[in-house]
């Protein structure tokens, strides 16, 4: 039910669900399941539910909820008559967004096929910080594409993670973790959920974790307590940086030849000082062993460092004592974590007996584990500092010599991928997008430079959320937070349909949702809404449902077919893939459609070509292919004519019932040879290319020093291999943050803020009850919680004068919010908190009019901005390298009320 994806079992009598309860042979929750999978039954029997077609009535102000029933033939004949229109005339005129977004493959692929660039999940106000700086650091990331190994580890540090990220899972792993005697250390700025059982607790003030990281990786540095050999074998520590300040090539790498071929889109030739020999060679070269240290001259007389020398230079100044400051962690507590991560990571350190064989063809008769784990989430990433923060947490990692090793971080298929994976191609130019044309590349990518921008010949964004310009080059989930501001400025342009499914935009989903509403509402000169249509698809009433033109009933996941696939968000294990399959146990509601057929029929009716051979969805992912005859498809099981075949294979019509069959799972276990060591791994790497994981076997080198970023900053001082350079007002902005090193700086909203006046930080978590806001209608659940609190620090509170459950007033500089006080000892002093999405907007979700939701509960969404002072009217509360909405930036003061 929610992005978890535990296996469920729905046990029916008479064609009525009776009770939903963990599958013991799912093997992602083995039976375990949380309050909300439980109450699934009431989410199914919710009265929010919307279970006809609606459109809104003419005249009737959108947000005003008027709507008249439409059947299902009028409202597709409706959008596709606009749809055809707009195709034919700017397909980026149409806007396409979803919130649930267990199904970008397939989403993705109408917005391609369509010929829109503006397309996303909503990873942008989310977590893409953690995506991208993990993915570009170290080719993967938490959560489904890898975690913490904690069956080995002996040491489990998580990070600003809420209880509900990869929930059940996680709490069987803790479990067994602290069973077998393992220590685990919570650094939060709240204490509860998973922290609650942690052996210690370190409070951190919000934003800071960047330093902490920076601090910890010095004390690793100054002690010797890296793993000095995996540095020089598996990252990119060794390589040599080209470190004249006056040259065009300036933090570039230097390579051993003119042109290299191993892979066309990645090089592998850059040279190591062979420590042995005294000279340049080119890396894991026979018999060269590289220096890690020091500074050195090429024949041509260019002076070159080793890229782990320029981080020990960054390191030299982020001491404890400096962190301490920032974080109000003592240096001496930073000192002391540091130490016990580096003494675990050595001193518990151990092999396993599995030979392998790595990319440079050297066989290996063990893999070694470095037992030290972390696990790190939203509370990192959603930060506008929160990209270098999350790059300084995977090198810590790193110096810890703990990846994809036994008792550290596990990748998960169908990573690792390149750092970064660059073969999904974005387009670079505004003329991918063609009238009646698909688009010519992938709406999402990872770019590797600025030629990868797409951007127009002025260096404008050609996307309406700016996603991949010069304000946000690597936006690699877009910036969903963006597109209803951008629309309704017509920044940079203005569109004609707005397609949303299944996002609360209009309540806790935006930042200011106010102004979110005032824009949806909002009309130009001519009468006009200058967002002209907006088309909302979803299961329940929400806040969003009443700002639509075109309502779409979508279907309950009890209720349809899904697919948790490879191409998309699967639920792999370290030990190999694993797909799954949601099917329906009852019959659609009233005149429910799952968006997912919604899709292939506007797919249809269009005339996309991608669509046109598939009756339905079922259809869809029985037969697709990723490209003719690939054997590639949405699922990895039961493949070939008869089903025998695995990950690969021709389209099986059988597929769905042996799903079906067997638990609604498929887990391919592969080999112990091929389940360590990943990025390296030539065994891996081989078998991967064949069943088409990966496009080439080349190895996946951790990028210490990201060469990648130091292509835009040298764009930005007008040099570098690209003639892109950042138009003036955006120069400084990339030349800062494009920093090949990480760094930390203070969130844009603080530098912003006069701190004096507005003293704490206010952030919020996902309840483990609920989830975001789906959950506000279900009648079981909201016994446990249907108003919220503010979470105030006992003696913060006292010092203001407010009582423990008082009326108090909570300001930011950008709005008021009124609920009720909690005291707390979980929560640093600092900072206040409460629960997101608890609170309703009066006349949503089909609650009563004096439910607690409205008259108790409250968003901190009000006080939140999504835009903060700067050049040019203004910038997005956003990370200036990936777009990552910046939610737990705000600051606020506290009074009586
Ligand atoms: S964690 Fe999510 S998927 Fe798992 S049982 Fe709970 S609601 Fe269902």
């Amino acid at each position: 039910m929610c992005a978890c994806r535990c296996g469920i079992r729905v046990h029916m009598r008479d064609g009525e669900i009776r009770y939903i309860d963990g599958n013991p042979a799912h093997p992602l929750n083995k039976g375990v399941i949380c309050a909300k999978g439980a109450s699934g039954i009431m989410k199914q029997k919710s009265p929010a539910r919307l279970t006809r077609p609606l459109r809104r009535k003419p005249g009737a102000a959108r947000g005003a909820g008027e709507f008249e029933p439409v059947s299902w033939d009028e409202a597709l004949g409706l959008l596709e008559q606009r749809l055809k229109r707009i195709r034919a005339e700017d397909p980026k005129k149409f806007a396409l967004f979803t919130g649930r977004d267990q199904m970008q493959a397939l989403t993705g692929l109408f917005a391609r096929q369509f010929g829109t660039p503006n397309y996303a999940a909503h990873g942008g106000f989310c977590s893409v910080n953690m995506a991208a700086g993990m993915i570009y650091t170290i080719g993967g990331s938490f959560w489904e594409f890898g975690g913490p190994d904690l069956d080995r580890a002996r040491l489990f540090v998580m990070i600003g993670t809420a209880e509900d990220h990869h929930s059940n899972p996680l709490k069987i792993a803790i479990s067994k973790f602290k069973r077998a005697g393992g220590r685990f250390v919570s650094i939060n700025p709240v204490r509860t959920g998973y922290s609650a059982i942690a052996d210690e607790w370190i409070p951190i003030r919000p934003g800071t974790d960047g330093a902490l990281m920076l601090a910890l990786c010095h004390e690793l540095v100054r002690l010797d307590l890296c793993d000095r050999d995996f540095l020089a074998q598996y990252t990119n520590a060794g390589y040599l940086v080209n470190v004249d300040p006056a040259g065009a090539e300036e933090g570039l790498f230097v390579h051993a030849k003119d042109e290299d071929k191993t892979n066309p889109f990645r090089r592998h030739d850059q040279l190591w000082w062979d420590r042995r020999a005294g000279r340049p060679a080119e890396n894991h070269a026979a018999g060269t062993e590289p220096a890690l240290e020091g500074e050195y001259r090429l024949a041509d007389g260019t002076p070159v460092k080793p890229a782990f020398q320029l981080l020990r230079e960054r390191l030299d100044e982020c001491t404890p004592e400096w962190a301490a400051d920032i974080t109000g962690i003592a240096a001496d507590r930073i000192r002391a974590l540091a130490r016990e991560m580096g003494t675990t990571a050595r001193d518990q350190s151990f092999k396993l007996p599995i030979a392998w064989t790595d990319s440079w063809g050297r066989k290996h008769d063990h893999v070694r584990g470095n037992p030290v784990a972390f696990h790190a989430m939203r509370g990192m990433a959603a930060h506008s500092n929160g990209f270098q923060a999350i790059r300084a947490l995977s090198i810590l990692m790193s110096l810890l010599g703990t990846i994809d090793r036994p008792g550290g971080f596990r990748h998960k298929a169908p990573f690792p991928r390149g750092t970064p994976p660059v073969y999904a191609r974005i387009p670079n130019s505004p003329e991918a997008v063609k009238p009646n044309t698909p688009l010519a590349g992938a709406p999402l990518g990872f770019p590797a430079g600025p030629e990868d921008l797409f951007i127009d010949a002025e260096g404008g964004p050609v996307r309406i959320d700016k996603a991949f310009s010069w304000e946000y080059p690597l936006a690699v989930h877009g910036l969903m937070h963006n597109v209803i501001g951008n629309a309704w400025r017509g920044d940079p342009y203005r569109i004609d349909t707005l397609m949303i499914f299944m996002a609360n935009m209009a309540w806790n989903s935006s930042m200011r949702p106010e102004e979110a509403r005032r824009m949806l509402n909002d009309k130009d000169e001519s009468g006009e809404f200058r967002i002209p249509f907006v088309v909302v698809c979803d299961a329940f009433q929400s806040e969003m449902t009443a700002y639509a033109d075109l309502l779409l009933p979508d279907t309950t996941y009890l209720e349809r077919h899904d697919v948790m696939s490879l191409l998309d968000r699967p639920i792999s294990e370290f030990d190999g893939p694993v797909d799954s399959v949601r099917v329906p146990v009852v019959p659609p509601t009233g005149e429910c459609r799952p968006f997912q057929d919604v899709i292939v029929e506007l797919g249809k009716r269009l005339g996309l070509p991608a669509f046109k051979p598939y009756d339905n969805y079922v259809d869809f992912v029985t037969r697709f292919e990723t490209e003719p005859n690939s054997g590639q498809g949405f699922l990895i099981g039961w493949r070939g004519k008869d089903g025998t075949k695995a990950l690969v294979g021709e389209p099986n019509p059988g597929q769905w019932a042996q799903y079906a069959a067997n638990n609604c799972v498929f887990h391919h276990a592969m080999p112990a040879s091929h389940q360590y060591m990943r990025n390296w791994n030539l065994g891996y790497h081989e078998w991967a290319q064949k069943v088409k994981l990966r496009r080439h076997p080349d190895p996946i080198m951790i990028q210490l020093y990201a060469e990648v970023l130091q292509r835009f900053r040298l764009a930005a001082k007008g040099k570098g291999p690209s003639a892109r350079r950042p138009p003036p007002h955006l120069r400084t902005r990339v030349e800062t943050y494009f920093d090949p090193l990480p760094f930390f700086y203070s969130p844009l909203e603080e530098q912003c803020t006069e701190r004096d006046k507005f003293p704490l930080a206010a952030i919020t978590q996902r309840p483990m009850a609920m989830y975001h806001s789906w959950d506000s209608q279900n009648a079981w659940l909201r016994q446990i919680h249907a108003h919220n609190y503010l979470f105030v620090n006992a003696a913060t509170a006292r010092a203001q004068r407010i009582e423990d459950g008082a009326w108090m007033r909570v300001e930011s500089q950008w709005g008021e919010v009124r609920c009720m006080a909690r005291y707390s000892e979980a929560v640093e002093p600092g900072t206040v908190w409460t629960w997101n999405a608890i609170g309703k907007s009066p006349g949503a979700w089909k609650l009563a009019p004096d439910a607690n939701e409205f008259t108790r509960g409250f968003i901190l969404n009000h006080l939140i901005s999504d835009r903060l002072p700067g050049p040019g009217g203004g910038i997005s509360n956003s990370d200036p390298v990936t777009g990552q909405a910046g939610w737990y930036d705000v600051r606020v003061r506290i009074s009586r009320a």
